[in-house]
């Protein structure tokens, strides 16, 4: 490899690492995001030109293929549709490293009889394995995500011994390809073992446990680009799903803290089952207090001190600018407005963040849950837009519901509460919430952009 493409590679990896630090400050993330993208077309074009046996023509007809449709779907694709687009996305990259694990297998030893060396067989097995289990693992997220298939856990007897067996069998597999006696035989074996386990390993997933799923198999989708790094002797591919691979895992980890559930639990799969809960049960039996706007912006004028609370119903309703125009007349009037921010609002990491910082809406207001929790009881009105689980005390006093253990806005411990949302219809997690019964809790029922307008013509007309 010449002075100039390593200079390439260093130069894209350096990008990448500075890339993906900026991501972590919501101020610096869009910058991020440019520099890493820079990255990769350098790392991208470094690649290309050295390849000697595909005609540069035939590389440069796929790239503008992948990139016409990369183009269309980002262009195309819905803010609250994200998640499945990473899934899929995470889903592609473990198939492109079984690939490349597989051709690479069968160049060296069918065609060439070559004998591959420790390190590459090491990787091989590796990107075999890891690629076709974050493949069919990808799809069943994207599909459960997108209602295709049901977001409930499927469980059956025995699961766990099966996924053992099989985790067994993959692994000697494994070390039989690293002992280099894998025939093509066990070769096809290992690939089902892997493409088999994905499948396994997320069906007993269960809705709300999605978000921790869908990190962790960005993770191992890094992993197994970093193992075909190797197996290719790419140093940027390596560095690249490194970084992939780590801060994957420490997204996960982060997630999985916000939803109560250990690493060990995740990574054994199987967690997160959806039982019959008792709120589920005792759901009709709420007692509801409905709200008009017209009374409802008589309590927003009496308030001085407000909390909003936006969930996936914001994102749904396109609400945030309206949001922004309710938080300006607010304050106006002299009112604290913050709003409290649930890690797993909405349907992907950070999807509320990104959302009110569209509307301008400015960072210091938007408060972590671990730092905004005790201050509910001190405030005079919580108004949540569109969340539901994310505000279910289940979470905190059910120990049959299925979120039971998943830390939660304590909102019912303000003066007042209002929620804004369509229907009683539950949330991601398909259960009831109590908290829409509680004696200080009022239901304004409608498409949360269109009642916030109205609410804002009403509060414009009291000022
Ligand atoms: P939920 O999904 O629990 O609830 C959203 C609520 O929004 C629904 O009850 C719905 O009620 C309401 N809604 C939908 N459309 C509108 C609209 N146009 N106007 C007003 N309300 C509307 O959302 P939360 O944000 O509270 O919780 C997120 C859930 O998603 C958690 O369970 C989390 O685990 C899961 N999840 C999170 C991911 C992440 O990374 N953040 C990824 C995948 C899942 P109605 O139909 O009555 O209007």
């Amino acid at each position: 490899m010449n002075t100039f493409i390593l200079t390439a590679y260093l130069l894209a990896s350096v990008l990448f690492i500075v890339g993906i630090k900026m991501l972590g400050r919501i101020k610096l993330a869009r910058k991020g995001n440019t520099l890493s993208a820079l990255g990769m077309f350098i790392a991208v074009l470094a690649t290309v030109i050295q390849v000697e046996s595909i005609s540069l023509i035939a590389i440069l007809i796929c790239i503008l293929i992948g990139s016409a449709i990369g183009l269309i779907i980002a262009l195309k694709v819905k803010m609250t549709k994200i998640p499945e687009m990473v899934a899929l996305f995470n889903g592609f990259g473990g198939l492109a490293s079984l690939g490349v694990a597989l051709s690479d297998y069968w160049l060296n030893t069918q065609e060439l009889h070559l004998k591959i060396d420790e390190i590459t067989g090491i990787s091989v097995a590796l990107g075999i394995f890891i690629g076709g289990l974050t493949f069919t693992g990808s799809l069943v997220a994207f599909l459960k995500l997108n209602g295709f298939i049901s977001g409930k856990a499927v469980v059956f007897k025995g699961q766990h011994l099966l996924n053992l067996l099989l985790l067994i069998m993959a692994l000697g597999l494994m070390i039989l390809g690293i002992m280099h006696i894998l025939t093509p035989t066990y070769m096809l074996a290992l690939v089902v073992a892997s493409l088999v386990i994905g499948i396994l390993v997320v069906i007993p997933i269960g809705g709300a446990d999605m978000p921790v799923v869908i990190s962790l198999l960005n993770s191992y989708s890094g992993m197994a680009a970093c193992a075909t790094g190797f197996i290719i002797g790419n140093y940027v591919l390596i560095v690249a799903g490194a970084l992939v691979g780590a801060s994957g895992l420490i997204l996960t980890q982060i997630m999985s803290k916000a939803m109560n559930r250990s690493l060990m639990n995740i990574l054994l799969g199987g967690f997160g089952q959806t039982s019959s809960s008792s709120s589920e049960a005792d759901g009709s039996e709420i007692t509801i207090k409905e709200v008009g706007v017209e009374e409802a912006a008589q309590i927003f004028d009496t308030a001085s001190s407000l909390i909003i609370t936006p969930g996936y119903g914001m994102a749904v309703a396109q609400a945030q600018h309206v949001i922004r125009e309710l938080m300006d007349i607010c304050e106006k009037k002299g009112v604290e407005v913050r709003f409290a921010i649930h890690p797993v609002a909405g349907r992907m990491p950070g999807h509320m963040n990104v959302l009110l910082a569209e509307a301008d809406i400015p960072y210091d207001k938007l408060v972590e849950m671990d730092k905004i929790n005790n201050d509910f009881a001190s405030t005079d009105l919580v108004f949540v837009v569109g969340a539901n689980d994310v505000v279910n005390p289940a979470a905190k006093n059910d120990s049959n519901s299925p979120i039971y253990g998943m830390p939660v806005l304590n909102v019912e411990e303000a003066q007042t509460v209002i929620v804004s949302k369509r229907s009683m219809n539950p949330g991601y997690s398909g259960i009831q919430n109590q908290l829409f019964g509680a004696d200080n809790c009022l239901m304004l029922f409608g498409d949360s952009k269109q009642t916030i307008t109205q609410l804002v013509s009403e509060l414009k007309e009291l000022e």
